[in-house]
Parts: structure tokens; C-alpha cells; sequence
């Protein structure tokens, strides 16, 4: 009797460990370890369902001329790209935030009840972070980032807007040259 009660347990613990790892595999992206986009915006959904949530920050990454890692490096050079900038994200920021790979080399960030200059010089320290050169025999390319983000001072608990407007940000750092941080405040 006893030895089979302490089979129960050790299944009972594969199972707890397997359901954990399932669990994982639904929420994240298999190549960065980051967030899926459905779990993100999910995730964040919630949180601002859970109260008068303010002062936080939404915020979008997206490589600069990514398409000449691949074209010039190959893929897997582009990978790897993506995994280290993935990497980047995930150690600047606190376990408590959201940081997900939104697809492709586009990443998105948000970030809870933080002080708006904390803000702006994390993600001022972050565009610089982000610079890389990749290398392939002669071949050199310079990876940089375009940032969009969006502080809302007051509250907001429609994700869907937030992002339209963190996205409209990115664009506007695209257009204004990239490599650069395009920044809003929302009373
Ligand atoms: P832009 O500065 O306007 O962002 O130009 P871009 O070349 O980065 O273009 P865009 O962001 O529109 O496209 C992203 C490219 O990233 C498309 C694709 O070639 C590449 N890409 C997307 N996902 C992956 C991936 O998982 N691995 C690799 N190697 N490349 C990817
Ligand atoms: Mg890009």
C-alpha cells in the first residue's frame, strides 16, 4: 500500500510539472521565451480591469531595415538578432511588467505605475541598449530600434486604444527617421 501511495505522489508532480509546461507553451513565443501577442494583450486587459489603474506606459519596439539582416546575414543571423533583442527587453524590465514579441521583430512593452522620467530615460537607455552589428564574412550590418510609447497619466481600460495610439507613436519614430524614441503624454 504504501509503495503505491508514493507512486501517486510522483505522478502527481509529472503532472503538476507538465500542466506547467503547457501552460508556458500557450503564453509565450517559442523562439523568444517573451509573451505571445494574445497573452499580452489579455494579460494587460485584466490588469486594468483590476482597478483605476494610472500612470502607466505602453510601449512598442520595432528593428529598424530588419529585412537587410536576413537578405545580407541569412536567417539565421536574423534569429539570433531577435533573440538577443528579445533578451535586452526582458532583463531591462521588472518581472511584474508585460514584455511580449508582438511578431516579427516588432515587440511590445507595458509597463505599470511608473514615474514618467523613470520612464523616458529607461527607454532613452534602451534605444541605445538596442544597437547591434551583425557580421557575416565582409557583410556588416547595424541593427537599431524605433520606439513608440504612450503614458497615461489618468486612467484608461480600453487596451485596444492604448495600443493604437503606442503604435501611431512607432510609426511617427519610423517617419522621423528611426533609431529613436517618439514620446506621449495622455492626461
Ligand atoms: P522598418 O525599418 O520599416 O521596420 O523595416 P524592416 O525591414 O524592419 O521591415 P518590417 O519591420 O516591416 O519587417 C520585419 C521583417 O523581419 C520581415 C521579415 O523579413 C523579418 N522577420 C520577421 N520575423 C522573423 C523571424 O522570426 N526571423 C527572422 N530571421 N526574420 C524575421
Ligand atoms: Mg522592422
Amino acid at each position: 500500500e504504501v509503495v503505491k501511495v508514493l507512486g501517486n505522489i510522483v505522478n502527481i508532480d509529472q503532472m503538476t510539472k507538465e500542466t506547467q509546461r503547457l501552460k508556458t507553451q500557450t503564453r509565450t513565443d517559442s523562439m523568444t521565451g517573451l509573451l505571445n501577442k494574445n497573452t499580452f494583450i489579455a494579460d494587460v486587459a485584466s490588469y486594468l480591469q483590476e482597478g483605476e489603474q494610472t500612470n502607466f506606459c505602453m510601449v512598442f519596439f520595432d528593428l529598424d531595415h530588419f529585412k537587410q539582416v536576413n537578405d545580407r546575414l541569412g536567417h539565421l543571423v536574423g534569429d539570433t538578432a531577435i533573440k538577443e533583442a528579445a533578451q535586452k527587453l526582458q532583463l531591462n524590465f521588472a518581472n511584474v511588467d508585460f514584455v511580449s514579441r508582438f511578431g516579427g521583430d516588432e515587440f511590445c512593452i507595458f509597463v505599470k505605475n511608473i514615474p514618467i522620467e523613470t520612464m523616458q530615460d529607461k527607454l532613452e537607455y534602451l534605444r541605445q541598449k538596442m544597437y547591434a552589428e551583425y557580421h557575416k564574412l565582409d557583410q556588416t550590418v547595424k541593427v537599431t530600434a524605433s520606439i513608440g510609447a504612450v503614458y497615461y497619466h489618468r486612467p484608461e481600460k480600453n487596451v485596444q486604444m492604448i495600443l493604437d495610439e503606442a503604435d501611431k507613436a512607432a510609426y511617427q519614430a519610423k517617419c522621423d527617421g528611426r533609431n529613436r524614441v517618439v514620446f506621449r503624454e495622455i492626461m
